[in-house]
């Protein structure tokens, strides 16, 4: 699943390419339709990423888009080419094109809905309004692991499984460790490291965590080979030697997800 830098990139593109003019919208596929006639025609004002969740504004009434796991979105220049497969979503102007495949909310959100949207999402390290206190007040009363806590979006928001295993790497803490035993100065420290690395991601479109001392070319190895591209830590690392320790770095099963971690380098992993 996209994490929060995508869905960033995606609003900072679809506002240069887009906003302050009227927009074409259709449903080839149509099951869209009558909320594509709703907004096409009208003007564009603004975009808007809040974690996980893209939202294009039109003034009374906003589209919000969710991809889940397999929605996509391609975009090119010039005329809109011939529709190819499940499209639910096409917006264009006179210049550029845009479309949306498979996603898992694609609908439209009148004012006070987006006001409830922001409301239940958790702090999204890529905003200025986040509000990093509140999601510690909900870590720091949890017994749940921190892994688990970070993954849930209305703590914080946009973070994925990628950014999480890799900062309570950096952090020296383990994805099992309860939230209780987070301490107000760790937590700084996890929070400041998350905005860092997903504002990095943002303008490089890919999620690299590794300390300059652990990059392939000052180590002497390869550089890693995974479709998610990045050099990081532990992430799909299992069995492979921890970068910093090289100890071999464990996978198990934390809330239904795959977690990978180093015994040695991260405190209370078992
Ligand atoms: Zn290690």
């Amino acid at each position: 699943m996209p994490e929060g830098h995508t869905v960033r990139r995606l609003a900072d593109r679809h506002r240069e390419l887009f906003a302050g003019q009227p927009v074409a919208v259709t449903s080839p596929q149509g099951r869209f339709a009558e909320g594509a006639a709703r907004i096409s025609g009208a003007v564009l004002l603004d975009t808007e990423a809040y974690g996980k969740h893209l939202l294009h504004h039109y003034g009374d009434v906003s589209l919000h888009v969710h991809l889940g796991l397999y929605g996509k979105v391609t975009d090119g220049d010039g005329p809109v080419p011939p529709p190819v497969g499940q499209i639910r979503l096409r917006m264009a102007n006179p210049r550029h094109w845009l479309d949306l495949r498979g996603p898992t909310a694609c609908e439209l959100l009148d004012p006070p809905e987006v006001d409830a949207l922001r409301a239940r999402l958790g702090a999204d390290p890529l905003r200025a309004d986040a509000k990093p206190d509140q999601a510690y007040e909900r870590i720091k009363r949890s017994n749940n692991a921190l892994a688990a806590l970070l993954l849930d979006q209305s703590i914080v928001a946009g973070t994925g499984l990628i950014f999480v295993l890799e900062a309570l790497f950096r952090a020296g803490l383990a994805p099992t460790a309860p939230g209780r035993t987070l301490t107000p100065a760790g937590w700084r420290e996890l929070w400041a490291d998350l905005v860092d690395l997903m504002g990095k991601a943002v303008l490089s479109g890919r999620i690299d965590t590794v300390r300059p001392e652990h990059e392939p070319e000052a180590m002497g190895r390869p550089p890693r080979v995974d479709r998610h591209g990045g050099e990081v830590y532990v992430y799909r690392r299992p069995d492979q030697p921890c970068l910093v320790c090289g100890t071999t770095v464990s996978r198990g099963q934390l809330a239904g997800r795959n977690s990978y971690w180093c015994a040695t380098c991260q405190k209370g992993a078992s």
